[in-house]
């Protein structure tokens, strides 16, 4: 079904032109306002990104959003059907999308409607920045210590859903062939699952965070796996990350072995270190030793936890920003999930889509509004100007609603 959509006449849509994208002063964007809480942060968080837009450029830059639907809205509008393929076409076609938490309709015949949304559209790296913001409550004895950027593989690992239930036909024809063919052992009745990690998808996850870091100037790339208990799918991903160093960026980058062995510990300059390290003691590193870390690459599972793990150090998930993206279409989201004991209630904190659209902004290449928010908002956190979930957890705090923090953040802009 089709014919919902309606394109804002006078914007202009992103293109790709040799390999990059190619952004109007007035590009169309389109944006998934979610389930729940989803349009109460999404109408403030837009305030935001308007007012930054106008204010960094003077009224010659605007963009035009183009509404989308899935989720309930969707199921609304096209009779039934959480998942449309017009928001899906519309989302390749516009390249950059933002959307808010999306619930999953129960027996709706989907895992996830922000799983299928990732396979859909292969959107194949989930990059989570984690970093503190000053006055954001942290159980962390230094929290400003952390500011790492997590690239998950999105489309492997768990994540390609290879699983038979115990007592399927399907499950009992692979422990035979397990069994019988493969010679391995385990417990009668077992549930199976698969995980497939492959080179090329690997490579293109490490390939991604290693251009990140260049063009941010960040210092290393943490490859993160469990390779020493799974060593042909974990272990490989570690191999092929620094393959893949080696390969394409052998001027950018240095690895820590080399570092040592070369150089005496000291980087030299201008080079990204690629280091890797097991993940359970990247839990612990992150929360002992955050600094050491800069860039981190890892498969899907892995990314799952160390993503919410980290952003609890900060402030959680409600502020914590979030994209998928592909080789160059991208879809911007909150992290958190659609809290519906408090939609329409004006209460949650919007700080995660809010900074997803600053992500989004500096994807598009609009760095002068990105940093306008990214000047505005700490100094109100640091004025005790906050939602609920943040005033409850400090002294001093003046609570205020979702509306009131967006328009909190403007006249920060604004100052
Ligand atoms: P949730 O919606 O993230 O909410 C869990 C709790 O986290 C809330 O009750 C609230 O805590 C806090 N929270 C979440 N967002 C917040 C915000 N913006 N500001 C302040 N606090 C916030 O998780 P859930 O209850 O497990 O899941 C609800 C639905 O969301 C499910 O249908 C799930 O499938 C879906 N979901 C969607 C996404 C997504 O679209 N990306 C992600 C996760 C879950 P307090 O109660 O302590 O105030």
């Amino acid at each position: 079904m089709k014919g919902h959509i309606k394109i804002p006449e006078n914007g202009e849509k992103i293109t790709l032109e040799n390999g990059a994208l190619s952004v109007p002063e007035n590009p169309i964007i389109g944006y998934v306002e979610g389930d729940g809480i989803g349009p109460d942060i999404t109408r403030a968080s837009m305030r935001v990104w308007d007012a930054a837009v106008e204010l960094a450029y003077g009224g010659s830059r605007k963009i035009h959003w183009c509404e989308l639907f899935m989720g309930e809205k969707a199921g609304e509008i096209y009779d039934g059907d959480y998942f449309p393929d017009e928001t899906l076409d519309t989302i390749q076609d516009l390249i950059v999308a933002i959307k808010g938490p999306l619930s999953t309709p129960v027996g709706g015949g989907f895992r996830s409607l922000n799983v299928s949304l990732r396979q859909a559209l292969d959107l194949y790296a989930c990059i989570r920045p984690v970093k503190y913001f000053s006055g954001v409550p942290s159980p962390m004895r230094k929290p400003e210590e952390v500011d790492v950027v997590i690239f998950r593989e999105n489309t492997e690992d768990v994540y390609s859903g290879i699983e038979f239930p115990s007592g399927s036909p399907e499950n009992e024809k692979l422990a035979k062939f397990l069994r019988e063919e493969m010679d391995v052992s385990f417990e009668e009745g077992a549930g199976l699952g698969i995980k497939p990690v492959s080179e090329v998808r690997t490579k293109r996850l490490v390939r991604k965070a290693i251009e990140y870091a260049i063009a941010g100037g960040r210092e290393s790339v943490t490859l993160v796996h469990k390779g020493n208990i799974m060593k042909y799918t974990e272990g490989a991903f570690r191999s092929w990350g620094y393959e893949l160093a080696r390969d394409e960026f052998p001027d950018d980058t240095i690895t820590e072995d080399e570092v040592w062995d070369e150089f005496d510990g000291e980087v030299p300059e201008g080079k990204i270190v690629i280091k890797d390290r097991i993940a359970d003691i990247m839990f612990q590193l992150l929360q002992l030793r955050p600094a050491e870390f800069d860039v981190v690459a890892t498969t899907n599972l892995n990314g799952d936890y160390l993503s919410d793990a980290v952003a609890a150090e900060v402030g959680g998930i409600g502020i914590a920003p979030g994209a998928n993206i592909a080789d160059h279409v991208a879809v911007f989201e909150a992290t958190h999930g659609t809290a519906p004991k408090y939609a329409n209630k004006d209460k949650v904190n919007p700080s995660s889509l809010m900074l997803s659209g600053v992500m989004l902004l500096e994807y598009i290449g609009w760095r002068e509004a990105a940093n306008l928010i990214n000047a505005a908002y700490p100094k109100v956190i640091a004025n005790g100007t906050v939602t609920y979930d943040f005033a409850r957890q400090m002294s001093n705090a003046t609570e205020v609603s979702t509306s009131e923090f967006a328009t909190a953040v403007i006249d920060s802009m604004k100052a």
